[in-house]
């Protein structure tokens, strides 16, 4: 549906794991800490097989932190001397401080096709950043969100609610930063201790784990109470994330009237 009624789409993996150490991220223990990367060209060659062979336009890659910067650039100059960046929509991850250092990078970005970026903002306030060994800034949110509008890239943003702090005031703090920042898309996501992370380690040491069931750590339950909420309340907020986003008749209407196919209701 995102790419079109009749669309293919496809996967496409173009690295494994992450440079970063993220204490609630389950991806960098999974690869071991190390970030394996195919060549641009090969990331190339894989794009315009898909394309060619089975008519898939739509291409999401899988890279949890595709890591802007020269291999990116080479991949975009790859897809557009192939001739498919014209044809193909490509949808990927990114982080906040990569989006804004590699600003430059953006326009020929969308001209490779990307036109659809996710960043992982999280937060609010500086300290619970601080906590999750993140490393971006709240105060780059918006900035990063914005240069993404400004290059016609659909800017979506991820959140965590939940944390251990947290507190209907501090949820409340957080949806009021969201509307600051306002990407095209927010997806709020309950903080979920998956196995093998800090976090999972840290809320098994304490006794914060309410539930057993696995199928319920899909970042929609809450797992664990906050030492203000509890677990219900917790969901609770969550719903109010969602209702609070998209139930403003600004965005409303901004979906009814945008001439962005990903937008436009
Ligand atoms: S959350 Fe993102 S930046 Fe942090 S370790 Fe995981 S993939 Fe890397």
């Amino acid at each position: 549906m995102i790419a079109g009624p009749n669309a293919g789409y496809a996967m496409v993996e173009a690295s494994r794991g992450c440079l970063h150490k993220c204490t609630f991220c389950s991806q960098w223990p999974y690869w071991g800490g190390r970030w394996r990367t195919k060549s641009p060209k090969r990331i190339a060659d894989e794009m315009e097989h898909i394309y060619n062979e089975y008519d898939i336009s739509f291409l999401w890659l899988t890279d949890d932190n595709l890591g802007l910067g020269k291999r990116t650039s080479d991949l975009c100059d790859e897809l557009i001397k192939k001739g498919v960046s014209d044809n193909i929509t490509l949808f990927l991850q990114a982080r906040s401080d990569d989006i804004i250092n590699q600003k430059k990078l953006l326009p020929k970005m969308r001209k490779a096709g990307n036109y659809w970026i996710m960043a992982g903002l999280e937060r609010h306030d500086e300290k619970t950043i601080g906590n999750y060994h993140k490393g971006i800034k709240p105060s780059d949110s918006k900035l990063s969100m914005d240069l993404l509008k400004e290059n016609g890239i659909f800017a979506q943003a991820t959140l965590i609610m939940g944390d251990r702090n947290d507190s209907h005031s501090s949820i409340q703090q957080l949806r009021d930063f969201v509307n600051y920042v306002d990407p095209d898309l927010a997806i709020f996501m309950v903080l979920t201790p998956f196995p093998g992370t800090d976090l999972y380690k840290k809320a098994d040491e304490n006794g914060w784990l309410e539930e057993d069931n696995w199928a319920n750590y899909d970042m929609v339950h809450a797992i664990m109470p906050t030492e203000h909420l509890t677990v219900p309340e917790v969901e609770e907020e969550l719903y109010l994330c969602y209702r609070d986003f998209y139930g403003s008749m600004k965005r409303r209407l901004t979906g009814v009237f945008s001439k962005h196919n990903l937008i436009a209701t």
